[in-house]
């Protein structure tokens, strides 16, 4: 997720909000731990709760995630009561379920992310732990563009698949798909497999270089939500403020009403279930702590030119020694 410029108020916020962390597949990197069965999440009445208090602080774009979220079977309702109240929603599944689920509820969601690991059903399969995956997300994707909704593909490029980025774009534009993001594999604070899994930083831009060069050949538009691909993507623009959203832009809530300033850094800030979201945030300065801490940043980031506009991946950084200030080892700039 990047800042993209804007942080002055509570209303420029994000909100990522996971509606469970159940999910129908077992994927090897799940930041969720998705096959987890949590008591205790947000129930209905929670979330509309959190949509006022939401309302309140200007919040206009929810970005619903898991978990798999279409596994939640009250989301019709919870994005209809949402869209009523003047939300913007996005979504990011898997995309298995998508033909299970009302199309005019998937009309009021866009962008709808879905995650697609490789061209080929062996692989992927392989990766999401389920024998059926890459059919239902192929099917799942034709299904929203016959009904004229096209949604964005993602990508998350490491060791095991990153061979496999230009037959994927290949397979994206056979899908009619007209936008791409690639990201990395984030190392998560305590998960020794995904630290394993990352490629090396020359691999890194090797495979963004690649995939850029081929996606524009195929008129697809390539982007990326890592703040360290901004000069390839050019996605920070005429601001002096960008990249790393974490807790300046950005606010997760997961499903239990727990809150983290990006889903990938295990910094709890509060609990919706406690206090309210806009108090939490401006008791606890959240916005000033973390743009402080991008002024304060160490290492390569210290002193590099484009630190307001990067700032490396902050749960990245913190996955290594659990230091915030740390700089992200996997830049390539
Ligand atoms: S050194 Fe840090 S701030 Fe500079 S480009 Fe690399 S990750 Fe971004
Ligand atoms: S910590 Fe990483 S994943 Fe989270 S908002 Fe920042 S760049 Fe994005």
């Amino acid at each position: 997720m990047l800042a993209e410029c804007n942080r002055n108020s509570l209303k420029n916020y994000i909100i990522n909000l996971e509606v469970t962390n159940k999910c129908n597949l077992n994927c090897f990197f799940c930041r969720a731990e998705a096959n987890k069965h949590l008591e205790n999440e947000l129930t209905k009445e929670n979330i509309y709760d959190l949509f006022k208090d939401l309302k309140k602080m200007g919040v206009s774009h929810i970005s619903i995630t898991g978990g798999e979220p279409l596994v939640r079977k009250d989301l019709p309702e919870i994005i209809d009561i949402g869209s009523k109240m003047g939300f913007k929603f996005s979504i990011s599944t898997n995309g298995t379920l998508i033909k299970t689920v009302p199309i005019s509820m998937l009309k009021k969601i866009k962008p709808i992310r879905i995650s697609l690991d490789a061209a080929r059903a062996e692989l992927h399969n392989k990766m999401r732990g389920s024998k059926d995956a890459f059919k239902k997300t192929i099917e799942g994707v034709e299904y929203l563009v016959s009904h004229n909704i096209f949604p964005l593909l993602r990508f998350t490029a490491h060791r095991g698949n990153s061979m496999e980025v230009l037959p994927f774009i290949k397979l994206a534009s056979g899908l009619k798909i007209k936008v791409i993001k690639i990201n990395r594999i984030i190392p998560i604070l305590g998960c020794v497999f995904n630290a394993k899994e990352q490629l090396t930083p020359k691999e890194y831009k090797t495979v963004l270089v690649r995939a850029s060069n081929v996606a524009k050949k195929y008129g697809i538009e390539l982007s990326s939500d890592d703040p360290i691909t901004f000069k390839l993507f050019k996605n920070v623009k005429n601001c002096k403020f960008g990249g790393c959203a974490a807790g300046i832009v950005h606010i997760h809530i997961n499903s239990r009403g727990e809150i983290f300033p990006c889903q990938y850094l295990p910094i709890r800030l509060g609990s919706i279930r406690k206090d309210k979201i806009y108090n939490i945030i401006e008791k606890k300065d959240i916005r000033n702590f973390f743009t402080n801490v991008r002024f304060n940043i160490q290492g390569k980031c210290r002193s590099c030119s484009y630190k307001m506009l990067c700032g490396g991946c902050r749960a990245a950084a913190f996955s290594v020694r659990e230091n915030l200030l740390d700089a992200d080892s996997m830049c390539f700039n």
